[in-house]
């Protein structure tokens, strides 16, 4: 992993919403994709009040040089709670406590790599619940988090522990819930507990023994039952689906986001572009599990499965781009480790994304996922102030973004 020894960590306790004003030679305006030079971003209270050219004389709290602003970075799909480089069997000893407390060194990690925001997948035990609270209070440093609770999965499914006797029950990950009725109490129970999202996996996947990615594991009317029960709730859906008709039965079932979309055809970019559906795709997981290998905890059959699947993700992807299907920035880290979650970036410009757009995806399009488009996202007046710093200009080479030099959450200079 990935250490930082020789960085000054800042973190005053309970320091929220802070005023600050951060100086340097360019900032980007990710809207605009245009480079505004020797700049100022004047926080009062952890909000943005102003972007502009530094005033003669005016002195600032941060002032740092030949380096680039952008805005706090957004991974649309997280694990933060719990270990990394586990077996299954690890997972299974792993308590809740345990779990919590990875979570903690987990969130530090991904807000040094300039990553203010997450939207959390699927956590055990509501434990990315009390990570959140104790990050929003002031307790911990991390990301701001939007967790999802526990990940809905029919019974034998990805959420399923499928490589144990039937006479021992894990309940830890995942609400397991077939048919409409358990689908809406299971809904209702993850918001009860804390949810600001709901995950439903939609489809087989690569963790999990015995499901094939392939397979389609709820039926549309039992996604629309958890996108109905949602709603109820206010909110939103999120859909990990592999396969490409598990993907079409979430999109119609009115999900917002589909999660690796790794079998795409032009019938289902069709019904994306229709349903204005988001995808989040993830190739750094399974080019990590790969070069990785067996060292990583990871099992035969999770290799395997990850190998069949990386060509097609990774073809899918470019199909999405090309078609103009709003594509969000989400790693999947947990599966692979934490830190690192700005090495995706190169990949989607591989995918067809101009370095601008790959930003785009971590910023506006993934805070419009979050229908946080308001106050996330942007170096603008009324936003968060939430503000990162590299070395270079990440329009010529987007992999400047994959170690901040400065990261700024809410006024308060956490890295520096
Ligand atoms: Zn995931």
């Amino acid at each position: 992993m990935r250490l930082f020894p020789a960085l000054v960590l800042l973190f005053p306790a309970a320091a929220v919403a802070q005023d600050a004003t951060v100086a340097a030679r360019r900032a980007l305006d990710v809207a605009s994709g245009k480079l505004i030079e020797n700049v100022v971003v004047r926080i009062e209270k952890g909000v943005i009040a102003s972007v502009g050219p530094r005033r003669p004389g005016e002195s600032v709290t941060h002032d740092l040089g030949d380096v680039t602003l952008l805005p706090g970075l957004i991974d649309s799909h997280t694990h933060l709670v719990g270990g990394e480089e586990e077996t299954p069997y690890d997972k299974l000893r792993e308590t809740a406590a345990r779990a919590a407390i990875e979570g903690v060194a987990n969130a530090r990690k991904t807000l040094a790599a300039g990553f203010t925001t997450v939207r959390d997948l699927g956590g055990s035990d509501f434990a990315d619940v009390a990570l959140r609270d104790a990050i929003a209070a002031g307790r911990v440093p991390g990301p701001r988090m939007f967790v999802a609770t526990k990940s809905l999965s029919a019974t034998g499914g990805h959420g399923d522990r499928n490589d144990i006797p039937f006479d021992i029950v894990v309940q830890r990950y995942s609400a397991i819930a077939d048919g409409a009725d358990e689908i809406r109490r299971k809904v209702r129970e993850n918001v009860k507990y804390g949810a600001d999202w709901i995950k439903v996996l939609a489809t087989g996947g690569v963790g999990s023994a015995g499901t094939d990615p392939r397979n389609a594991d709820y039926t549309e009317d039992e996604l629309r039952a958890a996108v109905e029960a949602a709603a109820a709730k206010g909110r939103d859906v999120a859909a990990h689906a592999h396969g490409t008709e598990g993907i079409v039965r979430a999109a119609r079932a009115g999900v917002r986001s589909i999660e690796h979309a790794s079998m795409l055809d032009d019938a289902a970019i069709a019904v994306l572009k229709e349903k204005g559906t988001f995808v989040v795709s993830n190739p750094q997981t399974n080019a990590y599990m790969l070069e990785r290998g067996a060292a990583g905890g990871y099992q035969d059959y999770q290799l395997r499965k990850s190998r069949e699947l990386y060509e097609l993700k990774k073809e899918s992807l470019r199909k999405a781009v090309r078609a103009g299907v709003p594509v969000a920035y989400g790693t999947d880290a947990g599966v692979q480790p934490h830190g690192i979650n700005g090495k995706q970036l190169a990949m989607y410009v591989e995918a067809g994304m101009t370095p601008l757009d790959a930003l785009r995806s971590a910023t506006l399009v993934a805070a419009r996922l979050l229908r946080q488009e308001k106050r996330l996202g942007r170096l603008e007046p009324g936003c968060v102030g939430d503000v990162i710093a590299v070395a270079g200009n990440p329009l010529e080479d987007v992999r400047a973004v994959e170690s901040p030099v400065f990261v700024m959450k809410d006024g308060v200079a956490f890295k520096h």
